[in-house]
């Protein structure tokens, strides 16, 4: 097993897959009246965010604790970050305190391979920048196969804000790997002309959703990154919305068994409308659950819990 996950790009075939596998294993937790497994006992499982974060922050807490590791959570805002301590410092207190695990959320890309460098431990990167997300990216892999019983094979359409999107360029690498064909769709200024060749051979760029849809099996659509924005890269939400948002009468445009992703937050009415977001074709809240378990596999197998 890999010592950190930083990238999807860390991911073989093979160790892709036992991270699913062993998901599927953890899900059955999940079903039971006490939640909770021995495997992390003593261990120490630190998640440390400088940015934002519902979903993430609290999916690991939880996949910490149903594996009984103790869990610190360390967050900006109150800490000695907010007065301007370095990652650096900041990664010297957390081998201070004997942390097995660091998941860390950073806006700088590349943040979580220094704190490699700096602690002992493992660490997950739980989104840095516009880089990667890879928990996201197998959370979706695992949401996939889950609902349509296979990845390999798979037409992945990834619609949006690809520019922006660390979700979007974790799901390539990992999707690619696994045997799934993507193909990336949206505006031209938020899909860099190069990136589907740079980040896996087999993935295509195509700028007409509507030509896409009827030969997707997956449809992910990803949000508008305003926050991450300095520039405008569409004349308005409305012009957005009307050519990349994903409505009901385009979802109707998708085979019957195509399924609809988001990984949260979604812009309602921008890039999704609340009629597909909340219809049965949606996996939005499956993700979510989806997310603990993967969360759990990944701790478990990166502390070493399969060969203590
Ligand atoms: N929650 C995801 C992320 O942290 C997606 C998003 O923010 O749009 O990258």
């Amino acid at each position: 097993m890999i010592r950190h996950l930083l990238s999807s790009a860390d991911l073989d075939a093979g160790t892709a897959l036992q991270i699913l596998d062993t998901a599927a294993e953890m899900a059955t937790v999940a079903g039971r009246e006490v939640k909770k497994l021995p495997a992390l006992r003593g261990r120490t499982v630190v998640n440390l965010f400088y940015e934002d974060s519902t979903r993430t922050r609290i999916s690991f807490e939880a996949a910490a604790k149903r594996l009984s590791a103790d869990v610190i959570n360390f967050s900006v805002k109150g800490s000695s970050v907010a007065k301007g301590e370095s990652l650096k410092d900041t990664a010297l207190t957390l081998q201070a305190m004997g942390a097995d695990a660091v998941v860390v959320r950073h806006p700088a890309s590349g943040a979580p391979y220094q704190l490699a460098d700096w602690v002992d431990g493992s660490v997950v990167n739980a989104g840095d920048g516009t880089h990667e997300h890879p928990t996201q990216a197998l959370l979706d892999a695992y949401t996939m196969r889950s609902r349509l019983g296979r990845l390999a094979g798979l037409s992945v359409a990834v619609v949006g804000d690809v520019l922006h999107s660390r979700v979007a360029r974790s799901n390539v690498l990992l999707l690619s790997t696994l045997g799934a064909k993507v193909t990336l769709v949206g505006p031209p200024p938020l899909i860099p002309v190069d990136i589907a060749a740079a980040l896996a051979p087999g993935a295509t760029v195509c700028y007409d959703l509507d030509s896409v849809l009827p030969q997707s099996d997956v449809v992910m659509m990803l949000r508008v990154q305003r926050e991450r924005m300095n520039d405008s890269y569409f004349p308005s939400a409305r012009e957005y919305a009307r050519r990349y948002g994903l409505d009901g009468s385009r979802m109707r445009r998708l085979p019957e068994h195509a399924i609809v992703m988001h990984p949260g937050p979604m812009n309602r009415g921008m890039e999704i409308t609340s009629e597909v977001a909340d219809s049965p074709r949606s996996t939005i809240v499956e993700q979510v659950a989806n997310g603990v378990s993967v969360r759990m596999a990944v701790l478990y197998l990166l502390l070493g819990g399969n060969n203590r």
